[in-house]
């Protein structure tokens, strides 16, 4: 066994892979800052940074109900947001369940079960009939659509496990519209907005100071309010320089392709050429929460193969591919025993795994590299906004949603440190907090300032 790495081998040599330097992620922020700048030039560019035809700010004072409608991953959710003023709200919700088969099938199918489930909700939730006066209704649709309005939007392409056929390229609110008249349904289409849009209105709805969303669940990405007189390619529209117009940057596409500034591990690389989309999403393929527990997973599988780890032991459970949910890796940071017993019982449990203490250890480690890593590179994102807008001097909040940032633990913490890194004592006027709930009253807010716009 004279040649056998030790564990504290392995950890320098991960450590070495993973590890953001200061100086490496003032390059990165300046790479992400000339494609967010590109991206606003010319239609057609990797980061697509999509005009919103959200209009500036909230003023905080926008009232009245409003229905929101939410497609976003696992569940469909409709709500009824009372908007009080002063930053307040009221929000009534139910949740409808979406099967895979529904994901797949006719994308006019799908979007007529979005309607029968809101029409559902206005009478039997809310007890309204058809002599009620119609109520608007905001769309969240958080899939890359490129939009010549409010109410219009083509969607780009699917992402997110989603491949309903007869959608990806035509206008999915026209198409929506087209359901609710159908079925008769009590509301009007007012607003086709994304997630991280929404976050941002919301969240600045309720603090001003708030410049910037991030969005880190299955996926990665941001929104930030720009000048239409900064973004050139839409000048032909005729928008006064100094008008507000919020961006949908689409971030995770940065590095897609030549992948010539993000440091890629073997296993990003391996990540990237088994999915669906090789080549693709390359900055969001090393931050969200889909790919990290696979980070993980690959880094023990070359250890397996190695001989290092798990030797005489069945480990073909571990050996399937995405068995490795990143809510582990937030299991194994935040275990609290010395034992540390959670991971004990991840690996025991999910895969029939016996482990030592040391490799406990070890792989409590190696989440905290994988983790920061993600944290850092996103911090690299935020900084590049930051330093196009000019927002250091003064400082902004971020608000920030997704599972990976509400449960991974010290995902913040790790994210204002990397502030730190690259902008030095000023990085801690950036700080980034929990968002309002940007697909509910972000997307009612977006329809009241829609509605006070015509
Ligand atoms: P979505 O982005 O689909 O709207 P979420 O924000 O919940 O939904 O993100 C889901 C992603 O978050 C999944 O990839 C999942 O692996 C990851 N995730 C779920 N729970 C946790 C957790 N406790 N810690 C870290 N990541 C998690």
């Amino acid at each position: 066994h004279a040649e056998k790495k030790t564990i504290a081998d392995l950890l320098r040599k991960y450590e070495s892979l993973l590890t953001l330097t200061p100086q490496r992620m003032r390059m990165i922020v300046h790479a992400i800052e000339e494609t967010l700048d590109k991206g606003l030039q010319k239609d057609g560019q990797i980061v697509p940074m999509i005009p919103t035809f959200v209009f500036g700010w909230p003023t905080g004072e926008e009232v009245g109900e409003y229905l929101a409608l939410d497609l976003g991953g696992t569940n469909l959710r409709v709500c009824l947001v009372d908007l009080q003023g002063h930053g307040k709200f009221e929000v009534t919700q139910t949740k409808y369940r979406l099967t895979e088969e529904q994901k797949q099938e006719d994308g006019q199918k799908l979007l007529d079960f979005c309607a029968e489930c809101l029409d559902n909700f206005i009478t039997n939730t809310l007890g309204r009939t058809e002599n009620d006066p119609m109520l608007p209704l905001g769309f969240t649709f958080s899939y890359p659509c490129s939009q010549l309005r409010i109410d219009h939007g083509e969607l780009i392409r699917w992402t997110k496990g989603f491949g309903a056929p007869n959608i990806e390229g035509h206008d999915v609110a026209a198409m929506f519209a087209s359901s609710l008249k159908r079925l008769n349904v009590n509301a009007e289409l007012t607003a086709l907005i994304n997630d991280t849009t929404g976050t941002l209105i919301a969240s600045n709805y309720v603090d001003p100071n708030t410049k910037i969303a991030v969005i880190f669940g299955t996926g990665c990405n941001a929104a930030y309010m720009e000048t239409a007189g900064n973004i050139p390619k839409m000048s032909s529209v005729g928008l006064e320089a100094d008008q507000g117009m919020a961006i949908n940057c689409e971030w995770g596409a940065f590095d897609s392709f030549d992948h010539q500034h993000l440091p890629r591990t073997k296993y990003d690389i391996i990540i990237d050429e088994s999915s669906n989309k090789p080549g693709e999403q390359s900055f969001e393929k090393m931050i969200a929460g889909l790919y990290l527990g696979e980070v993980f997973r690959l880094i023990l599988c070359e250890l397996i193969d190695s001989g290092d780890l798990f030797l005489g032991q069945n480990t073909y459970k571990l050996e399937k591919a995405y068995a490795f949910d990143t809510a582990f890796l937030s299991l194994m940071e935040s275990d609290p025993t010395d034992e540390l017993l959670t991971i004990i019982g991840v690996f025991s449990h999910f895969f029939g795994i016996e482990t030592t203490l040391e490799e406990r250890q070890f792989f409590r480690q190696l989440a905290v590299l994988i983790g920061t890593r993600a944290a850092r590179l996103s911090a690299c994102g935020i900084a590049a906004i930051v330093s196009k807008k000019g927002y250091l001097e003064k400082g902004c909040a971020v608000g920030a949603d997704g599972s990976l940032y509400n449960k991974y633990p010290n995902f913040a913490n790790r994210v204002h440190a990397a502030l730190v890194d690259i902008f030095g004592e000023k990085g801690k006027r950036i700080v980034t907090h929990h968002a309002e709930d940007g697909s509910g009253v972000g997307s009612a807010i977006i329809a009241a300032m829609t509605k006070a716009r015509k």
